[in-house]
C-alpha cells in the first residue's frame, strides 16, 4: 500500500536521522556551515534525554531536567536555519553519489546522511514480560514511575541506569529492590554510593529473573540464584528492567556497516565505511554511551559532512 503513493522528491546537503543530542549537534554543526539540513525524527525531539529526569553530569549545568536539557539541544540545533520533520524513515538506499532517505511520505536525496537513531533497552525475554508490559512491567522510570506511588519494585540489572533509575523510583515507591546477576555494580562508584546509603534500596545478589507472575498485573517474579542454585516466588507490584541497550540499526542492517551486535562501526571523524554516511551518539560502536559523547560525535559528523561535500565539488 505504501509503496503506491507518489513520494516527493527533496534534494538537501544532510539528512540526519534521529533527534536525540547526537543528531541535533550534527544539525547545528552541519546548518552552521551554510549546509541544508534536516533532521528526520519519529517522535519528540530529544531521544532518551526526554526521558531522564534529571541530568548532572552534562558540563555547564550543575542540575538541568532532561525534558529541559533536550529542549535546549533542539533550540541549538534550529538556530542556523536546519530543518526538523516529525517523519519515519522506512529505508535508505545508496544511488551512486547520493543516498535517498525513504519516509512514507517523501524521499529526501542527498550526498551525506547521518544516522543518529540510538538504541533500545534490551529486554530480558522472559516469560510474562511481554504480557505484563504496561501492566507492571516497564522500561521508563521516568514515564512509568509515578504510578508505583507506595509499591514494592523490582529494578533489574546492574549497570548506571539500573541504579540511577532505581534511585528515582524511590520518590514514588515504599522499596525497591534491585536485582543483579552478579555480586558487585557496574554502575558509577558515585550512584553505587548512593544507593547504598538510600534506606529504601535493597539488593539481590548473583539472581537472574527468571519469569515475570501476574495475571492483570504483576503479582511477583521467579528469581533464581546463580551460585546456589535456590528458586523462589519473589512478590512485588512491579518490574523495571534496565540491563543493557540494543541498537536501533535495522534501517542500515543491509549496508555492512555493523558489528555482529549491530552498533555502527565508525572512526573517529564518525565516517563509517562508505563515504558520505556518518554514524553518532549511542547506535555507534564505543564504550563510553553519555549525552556528552553524543555531542561531541555529532559535532564530528557535523563538521566532516562539509568536508566531504567539498571534496564532491572538487
Ligand atoms: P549497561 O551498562 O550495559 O549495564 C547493563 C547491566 O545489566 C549490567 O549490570 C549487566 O550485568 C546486566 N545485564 C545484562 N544482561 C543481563 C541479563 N540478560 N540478565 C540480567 N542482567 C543483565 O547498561 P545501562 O545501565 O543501560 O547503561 C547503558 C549505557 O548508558 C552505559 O554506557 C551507561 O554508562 C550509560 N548511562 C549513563 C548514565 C549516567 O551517566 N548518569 C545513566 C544511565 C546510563 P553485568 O554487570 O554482569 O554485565
Amino acid at each position: 500500500m505504501e509503496d503506491t503513493i507518489e513520494k516527493t522528491m527533496i534534494n538537501v546537503d544532510v539528512v540526519i536521522v534521529g533527534a536525540g543530542p547526537g543528531g541535533m549537534t550534527a544539525a547545528l554543526y552541519a546548518s552552521r556551515a551554510n549546509l541544508k539540513t534536516i533532521i528526520l525524527e519519529k517522535g519528540l525531539p530529544g531521544g532518551e534525554v526526554n526521558n531522564t529526569a534529571d541530568v548532572e553530569n552534562y558540563p555547564g549545568f550543575s542540575k538541568i531536567a532532561g525534558p529541559e536539557l533536550a529542549h535546549k539541544f533542539f533550540e541549538s540545533a534550529m538556530e542556523f536555519g536546519a530543518q526538523h520533520s516529525m517523519e519515519t524513515v522506512v529505508g535508505i538506499e545508496l544511488h551512486d553519489q547520493v543516498k535517498h532517505v525513504i519516509t512514507s511520505k517523501n524521499i529526501y536525496v542527498a550526498p551525506v546522511v547521518i544516522i543518529a537513531t540510538g538504541s533500545q533497552h534490551r529486554k530480558l525475554d522472559i516469560p510474562g514480560e511481554n504480557l505484563l508490559s504496561g501492566k507492571g512491567v516497564s522500561y521508563c522510570a521516568v514515564c512509568d514511575g509515578f504510578f508505583f506511588r507506595n509499591r514494592h519494585l523490582v529494578v533489574v540489572g546492574g549497570g548506571d541506569s539500573a541504579v540511577e533509575e532505581g534511585i528515582y523510583l524511590t520518590q514514588f515507591a515504599d522499596k525497591v529492590t534491585i536485582v543483579h546477576r552478579r555480586d558487585s555494580l557496574r554502575a558509577q562508584q558515585i550512584l553505587q554510593e548512593r544507593a547504598f546509603k538510600n534506606d529504601k534500596i535493597d539488593f539481590i545478589w548473583d539472581t537472574t529473573v527468571e519469569e515475570v507472575i501476574g495475571d492483570q498485573s504483576v503479582e511477583g517474579v521467579f528469581l533464581r540464584n546463580g551460585k546456589t542454585g535456590e528458586r523462589y516466588t519473589y512478590p512485588c507490584e512491579g518490574v523495571f528492567i534496565y540491563i543493557g541497550l540494543v541498537p536501533n540499526s535495522s534501517l542500515v542492517s543491509h549496508l555492512d556497516i555493523t558489528d555482529e551486535e549491530g552498533w555502527i562501526i565508525t572512526n573517529e571523524k564518525m565516517e563509517t565505511r562508505i563515504p558520505g554516511i556518518f554514524a553518532v551518539g549511542d547506535v555507534r560502536q564505543t564504550h563510553l554511551r553519555q549525552i556528552a559523547t553524543s555531542v561531541g560525535d555529532g559535532s564530528h559528523a557535523g563538521h566532516m559532512a562539509y568536508q566531504y561535500i567539498q571534496t564532491l565539488a572538487d
